[in-house]
């Protein structure tokens, strides 16, 4: 099924679990800005280095940085027919990016989709993916402003996207399964 998806929603929502579950079942790439990141940082890249200091300080990477990214990512071949983007867009500059990749291409999103999270939930989530993974980022401080971050400039995207017709808001707390099943009956995917 070709689809052109975005997954919003904060830090901890479970949106790499379920993005990578969704992408399987719709045959598209899960296209996860934080994951390119993090791959450009261990490799040591100029990319990398550019963005960690953001990252580890829970603050967005610049939108020029992050956009520029994107656009190549989205140029691979395997994006020609669908996409699944998790953590992206992220603002307002990074929505108008989108637009236009997606207008030059003659494309158009197929739904966005909102996973809601509790915020004590998340952070006690983050907190044990600290634990467990020892990413940088996660300390609690960071996670706080990560959570501030994510309200001040990705919150509105959501409003954004209600207007356009194009939001589909769904409950991602409980289990990895149950949420997944949420997902692929809100999106009308069929499960073989
Ligand atoms: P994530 O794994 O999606 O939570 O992303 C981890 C970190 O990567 C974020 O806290 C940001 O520092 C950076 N990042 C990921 N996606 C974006 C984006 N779309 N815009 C700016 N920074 C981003």
């Amino acid at each position: 099924m070709s689809m052109r998806l975005i997954l919003l929603g904060p830090p901890g929502a479970g949106k790499g679990t379920q993005a990578a579950r969704l992408a399987s079942r719709l045959g598209v790439p899960a296209i996860s800005t934080g994951d390119i990141f993090r791959a450009n940082v261990s490799e040591g890249t100029e990319l990398g280095q550019l963005a960690q200091k953001y990252m580890d300080a829970g603050e967005y990477v610049p939108d020029e940085v992050t956009n520029q990214m994107v656009a190549a990512r989205l140029s691979q071949p395997d994006a020609e027919a669908g996409f699944l983007l998790d953590g992206y867009p992220r603002t307002e500059a990074q929505v108008a990016e989108l637009d236009s990749i997606l207008e030059a291409n003659g494309h158009q999103l197929s739904h966005v989709v909102e996973l809601t999270a509790d915020t004590d939930e998340v952070v006690a989530r983050l907190l044990n993916r600290a634990k467990e993974q020892g990413r940088a980022d996660d300390t609690e401080s960071v996670i706080r402003r990560r959570l501030d971050v994510y309200a001040e400039q990705t919150a509105p995207l959501v409003q954004t996207y209600a207007d356009r017709g194009l939001l589909v808001q769904v409950d991602g707390m409980g289990e990895v399964d149950e949420v997944t099943a949420r997902l692929t009956d809100a999106l009308g995917v069929t499960t073989d």
